[in-house]
């Protein structure tokens, strides 16, 4: 049985079918036995833990709520359970699949050719590939419209020049997809490793997001041949689209952070006495942290199972995925501080988990769009008016 006795104060767990609560176990297993043991050195050590690809691929972890190719299938809540608890584990374990996944499969899912989805599919299901999403560049973050990179058509290939910079599992994939501006605008291509003029180089110095790797990419006069573009992506609003898929496991993942946090902050307030041998748990003060903290959770669980519902029936909007990656993320991130406070000198160490959830989740906050664009986001949605410029 799982160490973690899970974080359920509305009887949300009665929402679940049998088969979401056993995917969710199986999921919050792998965590406890596989992740928790390794996780702390791997953060420290500044390495992804590379061994456990092979293990959440036999899982059926990546790409698991797309359909055939060898992938599970997977509704949303059963997807976005395993997002949670992988986030549970850690940020940047959760980032690698979520790459892997919403950010390279779906594209390939969605956009590519039969044969590229043959070829591509099963080898990213299983691990023997593995794969990056290259769209911010140095200059252009939040702003992905005025892009640099370009690709020019030249007979059958297309020369793909310029940077991308900030992207998770750059320096270990064996695909990257990379979204550059043609005469036609912005598409995307399928970049494999080793292609003369694809150069990779990891960002060192990261006070998040330790456990995970992120790097630069740089083209110059790399040849692409015509047969790797997307064929289906037209504009940036297709790799808008690829990171919608990738906000939603987000905002279902951060809630495992949330309630590491929270019952780590609980059960440590329970057992730590001041004052009169009384435990800290039984201050107002405290309390009322605690009480914050159960009553945002609950609120993100009912939040991210209303917009996965919602997405199983087609009629998720990106504006409703914004509302629950932003809120998500800012609750999550309010946790990782007031439990952190509420360890009080224990809550710096690493023996806790704390400090590490809270750098991870000032990623969180900035990638897959900031919590300002999302809020820019929703106020477009209840206005009408755009208001990024
Ligand atoms: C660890 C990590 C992994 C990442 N992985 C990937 C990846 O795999 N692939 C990928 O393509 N990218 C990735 N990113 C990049 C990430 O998506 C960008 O960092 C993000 O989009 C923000 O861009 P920026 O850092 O350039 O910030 P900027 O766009 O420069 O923004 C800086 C600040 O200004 C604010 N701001 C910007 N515009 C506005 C506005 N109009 N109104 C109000 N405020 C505004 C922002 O909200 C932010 O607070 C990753 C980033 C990190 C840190």
């Amino acid at each position: 049985m799982s160490r973690f006795p899970g974080v359920d104060y509305l009887m949300f767990d009665s929402l679940l079918s049998e088969e979401a609560l056993l995917i969710r176990q199986t999921a919050r297993q792998f965590v406890d036995d596989r992740v928790l043991p390794v996780i702390r050195d791997a953060y420290n050590n500044a390495v992804f833990p590379k061994h456990l690809i092979a293990e959440m691929a036999a899982l059926g972890f990546f790409g698991a709520n797309l359909e055939g190719y060898g992938c599970a299938g997977l509704n949303n809540i059963e997807y976005g359970l395993i997002m949670q608890e992988l986030e549970r584990g850690d940020s940047g374990l959760r980032s690698f699949v979520s790459v892997q996944g919403a950010l390279v499969m779906y594209p390939l899912h969605a956009y590519g050719s039969e044969e590229q989805k043959r070829h591509w599919l099963p080898k990213l299901q299983s691990g023997a590939a593995i794969g990056c999403f290259g769209l911010t560049e140095p200059d252009f973050g939040s702003n992905p419209s005025a892009m640099r990179a370009t690709a020019v058509k030249s007979g059958a290939n297309w020369i793909l020049n310029g940077e991308k910079t900030w992207i998770t599992n750059g320096s270990v994939a064996d695909l990257a997809i990379v979204w550059a501006r043609t005469s036609e605008g912005i598409r995307g291509f399928l970049v494999e490793k080793g292609t003369p003029g694809y150069g990779v180089s990891d960002i060192h110095g990261k006070l998040s997001m330790r456990a995970s790797v992120t790097s630069s990419l740089h083209f110059a006069d790399c040849a692409i041949p015509d047969e790797n573009e997307l064929r289906g992506a037209k504009g940036l609003k297709s790799a808008l689209n690829c990171l919608t898929q990738a906000r939603f496991g987000i905002g279902w993942g951060v809630l495992g952070a949330a309630m590491d946090c929270y019952e780590t902050a609980r059960a440590y307030t329970l057992a730590r006495k001041q004052f009169d041998d009384k435990p800290l748990a039984g201050h107002q003060l405290v309390q009322e942290k605690l009480a914050w903290m159960i009553t945002e959770i609950t609120k993100g669980q009912l939040l991210a199972m209303h917009v996965a519902k919602l997405k199983d029936a087609g009629k998720v909007e990106a504006a409703h995925i914004s509302m629950l990656k932003r809120n998500n993320v800012a609750i999550a991130l309010e946790c990782a501080r007031l439990s952190r406070d509420l360890l009080g000198a224990n809550g710096i160490m690493d023996e806790y988990p704390l400090m590490r959830h809270m750098c991870n989740l000032e990623t969180v906050k900035t990638y897959e769009g900031t919590d300002h664009i999302h809020t820019l986001v929703i106020g477009e949605r209840v206005t009408g008016v755009p208001a990024y410029r």
